[in-house]
């Protein structure tokens, strides 16, 4: 085996025990590692493989990078992952599909290397103008409303359908160069039609999507120019992303056709603005007195914990009742936040134990035993509407059975609603005290009041 082989072959392996790794908290970070280690190996043999022309630019391109990904990933608060996470497959998208045109322009292949040239293009620059349309939705500098209008899936299959045929006409005749910038323009418009009908809330299940479809346009890539990593790497991301896509409409109870044409993710303005039902509610210091005196207490963090960056308090808060002898468990949902492993992380972050981190399945069979369900910034995935309402935009989705504990406590600033825009019906059961304030402010009352209590 040549020495660039040999460094490919490491690469690869180091791919696979990346992804291994990264499937658990207690691995991740050596995940992360491996991935990273892996994709020097994968430039150094591509390097050794080729010979290079010009190093001054290789060298101007990692400079540039540089420059621009360090601040991204150092100043990019956690509840932005999605949006990033959507910039970069961007660019990833357009590097595919720039040296597919350059490919394309300079050998005129025809036959299989043009087919995989066109497939490689063709998912590059819709993933490129997807990402983007993902990005500003996200961002908000697009309406992250569902755009939709008569007959768009019709328009949709025909932009892609005169797209895969023009792929068609140049693997017979690549001479026809002058289809090439309109299947370049149909392409793009393929991306961003794709991503106008679905709401900004469901853009974290499309950018999964579309990180699979980045995969396979590098899978394809690796086709056309030989590469046997590039399309190990390419399939690699593709079944991974199209496996988290599908994870993540399980967990939301939601079918793929669904989420790519079902205009769901909608604001619900009216519905958030809720009937003055009577609610109770509770001070730190009364929660905190109920808190001390549980035997357990199982924490269920959501999307607020998030935005307030309250984790590093709800561990205190943690110590704190661990130290007075109660049981204290994390219940985790897999779509509680704006993406996988959300919660996952930020814990991490404030170096909870990873033991202390349950399953919703496993949990839930508990929650009828425990006596304090203290709910942090968490909405729809302890909405009781999924089970019991079937009228309801989250019916059927699991959730995290918070009502059968003894006692709920809700921290929330007031009574608005979560991401599906909808009310919930746990505020107002009898066993429920409401904890206004912020995640954060609300957390270090309980704290404080827990630590001048003794
Ligand atoms: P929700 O969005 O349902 O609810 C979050 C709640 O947090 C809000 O009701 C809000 O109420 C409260 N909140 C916001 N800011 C603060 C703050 N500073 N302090 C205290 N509370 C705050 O979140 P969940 O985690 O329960 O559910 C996640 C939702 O996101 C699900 O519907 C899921 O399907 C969806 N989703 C998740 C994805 C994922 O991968 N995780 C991907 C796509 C969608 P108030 O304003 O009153 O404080």
């Amino acid at each position: 085996m040549t020495p660039f082989g040999l460094l490919y072959l490491a690469a690869a392996a180091l791919f696979i025990l990346a992804l291994k790794w990264m499937s658990s908290p207690a691995t991740a970070r050596r995940g992360v590692f491996a991935g990273e280690f892996g994709m020097f190996l994968a430039i150094v043999g591509t390097l050794m493989r080729h010979e290079v022309v010009n190093y001054e630019w290789i060298i101007a391109g990692l400079l540039l990078g540089a420059v621009i990904g360090v601040p991204l990933a150092l100043f990019m608060p956690m509840t932005h992952v999605p949006q990033r996470t959507a910039i970069s497959q961007a660019c990833g998208a357009l590097a595919s599909a720039l040296i597919g045109t350059a490919e394309f322009l300079r050998l005129h292949p025809s036959g299989f290397m043009m087919a995989a040239l066109g497939v490689e293009m063709l998912l590059g620059y819709l993933t490129f103008t997807a990402s983007m349309m993902a990005f500003g939705k996200l961002q908000e500098l697009l309406p992250s409303r569902p755009v939709t209008y008569r007959g768009q899936n019709l328009v949709n299959l025909a932009i892609f359908l005169v797209a895969a045929a023009i792929v068609g006409a140049l693997v017979l005749d690549p001479t026809k160069t002058a289809l090439f910038p309109i299947f370049i323009a149909l392409a793009m418009m393929f991306g961003i039609q794709l991503i106008l009908p679905i709401g900004g809330a469901d853009m974290p299940t499309v950018i999964a999507l579309l990180n699979s479809y980045a995969g396979l346009s590098a899978c394809a890539m690796g086709f056309a120019l030989d590469n046997k990593l590039l399309i190990i790497a390419g399939a690699l991301d593709g079944s991974s992303g199209f496996i988290l896509s599908i994870i993540m409409c399980r967990a939301m109870n939601r079918s793929f056709t669904n989420v790519l044409f079902g205009a769901f993710g909608q604001v619900h303005a009216g519905s958030a603005a809720t009937e003055a039902k009577p609610v109770r509610s509770a001070s730190p210091e009364e929660a905190a007195a109920i808190l001390e005196d549980a035997r357990s207490v199982v924490i269920i963090p959501g999307y607020g914990m998030a935005v307030a960056q309250a984790q590093h308090k709800i561990r205190e808060l943690h110590d704190a009742l661990v130290k007075r002898g109660v049981d204290v468990r994390f219940a985790i949902h897999p779509v509680a936040g704006r993406m996988p492993g959300h919660m996952n992380v930020l814990l991490a972050e404030a170096d909870v134990p990873y033991d202390k981190l349950v399953e919703m399945e496993d949990i839930n069979p508990e929650m009828g035993m425990t006596d304090v369900a203290l709910i942090v910034g968490a909405n729809d995935i302890v909405n009781p509407a999924a089970k019991n309402d079937p009228a309801s935009p989250i019916a059927g989705m699991p959730i995290i059975e918070a009502a059968k504990a003894r006692t709920v406590m809700i921290i929330k600033r007031g009574m608005s609603a979560g991401f599906a825009g909808i009310d919930n019906e746990l505020y107002y059961m009898p066993n429920t005290l409401m904890l206004f304030g912020d995640a954060k402010a609300f957390t270090a009352g309980l704290v404080k009041e827990l630590a001048g209590g003794h």
